[in-house]
């Protein structure tokens, strides 16, 4: 199945120079979207993975569904401001800008196996930052998942002491 042709190229958004890869489109195909989510759960199938996490909120769409697949737990990472309880805090370099995360303080238990899912790999910032949080915790990063991989910003090379799958490159 040519997952491609679902993904939309938007030249100049958010800002200029920038291709946006709009996932909408094979979110809205049922073909498509199940498709994605079985590649990524195939690639995680035998890493004994006790829970994903998933940045906020494209990761959510993709980590929950891989969540259910390998019958795992889900723990979200989220913008500054969003979670009740207490967190931990990571800054972090986007391809555009520059962000915070957080997780809940007890979100991942020490020697739990996690495999962090997102929609799509750019400079790696975002995971990296993630994959800090998970750590302090005390969490074993088993690998990181992707539906679609930026090559050019070598986001694989800052993550290189992790397996790192995505379904398309560009
Ligand atoms: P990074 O931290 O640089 O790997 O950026 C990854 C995050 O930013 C992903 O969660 C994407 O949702 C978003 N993102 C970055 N670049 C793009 C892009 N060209 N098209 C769509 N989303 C992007």
């Amino acid at each position: 199945m040519d997952l491609k042709k679902y993904i939309a190229d938007i030249p100049d958004f958010p800002e200029p120079g920038v291709i946006f890869r709009d996932v909408t489109p094979l979110l809205a195909n049922k073909d498509a979207y199940q498709e994605s989510i079985r590649l990524i759960s195939e690639f995680a199938k035998d890493k004994k993975v006790d829970v994903i996490v998933g940045p906020e909120a494209r990761g959510f769409l993709f980590g929950c569904p891989v969540a259910l697949a390998l019958h795992c737990g889900f723990v979200p990472v989220r913008k500054p401001g969003k979670l009740p309880r207490e967190v931990i805090s990571q800054s972090y370099d986007l391809e555009y800008g520059s962000n915070e995360i957080q997780m809940h303080s007890d979100s991942i238990q020490a020697g739990q196996n996690v495999l962090v899912v997102d929609d799509l790999l750019a400079t790696g910032g975002t995971v990296e930052a993630a994959i800090t949080l998970i750590e302090k915790m005390g969490g074993n990063v088993v690998g990181t998942a992707f539906l679609i991989e930026l090559e050019a910003l070598k986001g694989r090379e800052l993550l290189k002491d992790y397996d790192v799958f995505s379904v398309l490159k560009y």
